[in-house]
């Protein structure tokens, strides 16, 4: 059974999103060069005379980047997208359908791009699916499909997937993340459970280490002891998390680097002042902090006189 809405999206299926696009510039080294700098990409076939282009850039030619591409006729590049695409989106916009999210792409690799190469393409609104309900929230995949050409050529073939939906109704605060417990740092974590913060110390050289490691970066000793912290220590570093939020935080709140009495460093929360207040060089002492009825975590309190 089909919801009217889902009626009128169906129609656009088989229709054009973008016709005769022209890409904003054509296949070029520099471009090849940065991406596969920030992929780490050091294939040789990319470099050289005889490169060519990354097969995974195929879309990255039809892009106008920030300041887009001109419109139907301007040269250089033209996205050539259609009233319909437009169309298609404010429907689905008018439905309530408002947040958007990429699920996946696929591509299909027919000839190589080489530096010089001037591409060309047009996308079709290959399927829109039946109303779906995902943990996001209620709407529909929208999937197109962009042929890429140069000249008579098609040089591969881009599917882009879409979820635009209704948002989903916030539920109850999700509990805060629990720690990872492993072997190397079991001895650790039963410690915060009895509130005692305790410091690893290699049995070889004395070198005291934190966090839990398996063995000395010292000495490389396998045998270790423990120490169990003061609790004093001061704020080495710190961050104010604004973005992006976690649903189990409040933002914004500080993340601190404390540099206990012994000598180790530890990532922590600062309690008992403001995230603004925190500083570095702040005296801090240690608490622990029971988040709900399984999660208690070492914590670090500042003085009175920081709130003020
Ligand atoms: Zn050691």
């Amino acid at each position: 059974m089909r919801d009217e809405l889902g009626t009128r999206l169906k129609a656009f299926e088989g229709r054009s999103a973008t016709v005769a696009g022209v890409g904003k510039d054509p296949v070029n080294a520099p471009m090849i060069r940065h991406w596969c700098e920030a992929m780490g990409d050091t294939n040789e076939a990319y470099t050289g005379p005889d490169a060519i282009a990354p097969p995974t850039m195929l879309q990255a030619w039809t892009m106008g980047g920030l300041s887009g591409h001109r419109g139907p006729t301007g040269r250089p590049g033209s996205s050539g997208r259609t009233e319909a695409y437009d169309d298609l989106l404010t429907l689905l916009d008018e439905a309530g359908c408002t947040s958007v999210v990429a699920t996946d792409c696929e591509q299909e690799y027919l000839r190589p791009l080489r530096p010089g190469d001037e591409i060309t393409f047009d996308t079709v609104i290959e399927s829109v699916s039946e109303r779906k309900t995902t943990k996001l929230g209620t709407g529909y995949f929208v999937t197109t499909r962009t042929d890429i050409r140069v000249g008579p050529d098609l040089a591969g073939t881009h599917r882009f997937r879409i979820l635009k939906y209704a948002p989903a109704r916030r539920r109850e605060k999700p509990p805060r993340p629990r720690p990872v417990v492993n072997r190397d740092n079991a001895g650790f974590w039963e410690g915060v459970q009895e509130h005692r913060l305790l410091i690893q110390r290699c049995t070889g050289c004395g070198t005291l280490r934190f966090p839990w490691l398996p063995g000395c970066n010292s000495c490389g000793g396998p045998e270790w002891d423990t120490v169990e912290a003061s609790g004093e220590g001061t704020v080495y570093s710190y961050v104010v998390m604004h973005h992006p939020p976690f649903p189990a935080f409040d933002p914004p709140y500080a993340v601190a680097l404390i540099e206990l009495a012994e000598g180790v460093r530890m990532i922590s929360n600062v309690t008992g002042v403001p995230y603004d207040k925190v500083r570095i060089g702040l005296p801090v002492t240690l608490e622990f902090q029971a988040h709900d009825k399984e999660l208690v975590l070492p914590v670090f309190r500042a003085g009175r006189e920081a709130a003020v």
